[in-house]
């Protein structure tokens, strides 16, 4: 049986291996998983719920541990990577929200009485990406197990120990194949999205989703889809320049950039320009870097070469066609990349258009507010998009002029408790959390009688 190493990014050295599942496997996988799901299904909501619950708090009790292997696997530090295991405790909330969403609902028109019910689908699959490589797991497969499904989870082959890791502790709690994982790459991807799953909740790049959209239509199965973007960052005349400065070099290099809602594109008027790039040079200077273990490091590595290969690419290209390096830009030893600020960049530029998912804070010069709306939604992506400004309803009018799925005012895109994560355009298909995101795990079901009138 082949292997599936893991290297640690900052130091190339091996951090564990795993053993490779065979593509012909799966099918007989999946078998095992719907032979598991009528007994899980059979437990309702809270019996479900309360294995959760208590499998759930290992995540709490050793995230250190987990927090470490997260670290050595992919490179974030680790503080944030300690902070990303222990956040996985916290589900009573969401599955509270997600008893309330698939709870039946009656409906009386006078002539029909109807309960519409929230079925689980059967049988789900979540294929993961490696940047965080618990989280996502845990963001697919909750709310696909609270639904009564049963799972078959595929991690990012760059981070199998941490996807292992995320199933072993709840499995420790869980019914033997109600959550089983699926370890490879594209070819096992592949195989899962043939075989006989009912759903596939996918977190990955924008080409790999189109590729599953297209695979899963001969059987027309049910997909989400939660892909890649190239969120654009508008700065009014009005912002506090400051706090706008501060918020672009973290959204920028949090994670190495490697953040699908990752600040990629910052639009800024010329008025204040030269103010607000040498804020963003100075915070930019803060963020330290180096191996996620090293106390006080805040950006660690690529994860890996080919991702180190495509960012230097996109940064020297970007170059070369005459942007200019305000910081950074240089220095780059083995998987790192500088945290660099770049300005004079183009919408022409590969690093305008395509993903970059580095440390590269891109800076953009306008003349009108007009022109900022314009070239941040120039993009087919449309994951999040970010506006600094006052608090009059100017900002807020911006705001509602992007195309994004999440827009941020003086903050990062994401939303309240309660409302869903969602990607416009090629960003997304379907979406996370929130009551209709809870609902897309299952089948909706209309059983309606006639009511007798006397
Ligand atoms: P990727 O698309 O290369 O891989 C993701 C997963 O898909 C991996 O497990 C991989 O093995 C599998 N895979 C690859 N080809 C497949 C195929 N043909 N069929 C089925 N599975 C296949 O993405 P990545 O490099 O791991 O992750 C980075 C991307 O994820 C970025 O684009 C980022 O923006 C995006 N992302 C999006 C969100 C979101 O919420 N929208 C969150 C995190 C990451």
């Amino acid at each position: 049986m082949s292997t599936l190493r893991s290297y640690n990014p900052a130091t190339g050295e091996l951090v564990g291996e795993v053993p490779v599942t065979h593509p012909d496997d799966i099918p007989g996988i999946v078998e095992r998983s719907r032979a598991a799901q009528p007994a899980w299904r059979a437990l309702g909501h809270d019996g479900r719920a309360l294995l959760l619950i208590e499998a759930a708090e290992s995540f709490r009790t050793r995230s250190d541990e987990l927090g470490r292997l997260i670290t050595t696997e992919m490179g974030k530090p680790l503080a944030e990577a300690v902070a990303e295991a222990k956040s996985l405790a916290s589900v009573r909330h969401e599955l509270d929200e997600i008893g309330e969403a698939l709870a039946p609902e009656s409906f009386d028109d006078g002539r029909n009485r109807s309960t519409v019910y929230h079925d689980p689908l059967g049988v789900c699959t979540a294929i993961t990406p490696w940047n965080f490589p618990m989280s996502m797991p845990a963001w697919m497969v909750l709310p696909a197990l609270a639904a009564g499904n049963t799972v078959i989870l595929k991690p990012s082959e760059e981070t199998p120990l941490s996807g292992q890791a995320y199933a072993d502790v709840l499995n420790e709690k869980l019914p033997s194949g109600v959550l089983m994982v699926v370890q490879g790459a594209d070819d096992q991807g592949k195989r899962l999205v043939e075989s006989d799953v009912d759903l596939i909740a996918f977190t990955g790049s924008r080409e790999t989703g189109k590729h599953i959209l297209r695979a899963a239509s001969g059987g027309l199965k049910r997909v989400i889809l939660e892909l890649g973007g190239k969120d654009p960052m508008i700065v009014l005349e009005s912002a506090d320049l400051k706090k706008a400065a501060k918020f672009a070099a973290l959204n920028s290099f949090r994670n190495a950039g490697q953040v699908c809602v990752s600040t990629e594109r910052i639009f800024v008027p010329e008025g204040i320009a030269d103010r607000f790039e040498a804020l963003l040079v100075e915070a930019t200077a803060s963020m330290n870097q180096g191996d996620g273990l090293v106390d006080g490091v805040r950006v660690g590595p690529m994860v890996n070469a080919h991702q180190r290969t495509h960012v230097l690419a996109q940064l020297e290209a970007a170059v070369s066609e005459g942007a200019e390096v305000l910081a950074g830009g240089s220095g780059h030893v083995g998987n790192f990349v500088t945290p660099t600020v770049l300005t004079g960049v183009t919408e022409e530029m590969a690093i305008a258009k395509e993903e970059t998912f580095g440390p590269v804070a891109c800076v953009t010069r306008v003349r009108s507010e007009e022109e900022a709306i314009e070239k941040a939604n120039a993009t087919p992506f449309g994951l999040g998009a970010v506006v600094f400004g006052d608090d009059s309803g100017r900002t807020a009018g911006v705001a509602r002029q992007l195309t994004a799925g999440m827009i941020g005012i003086n903050k990062a895109a994401g939303g309240a408790r309660g409302t869903p994560w969602v990607g416009a355009r090629e960003s997304g298909f379907g979406f996370h959390k929130s009551k209709d995101g809870h609902r897309q795990f299952t089948q909706t079901r209309v059983v309606t009688e006639s009511v007798e009138r006397a």
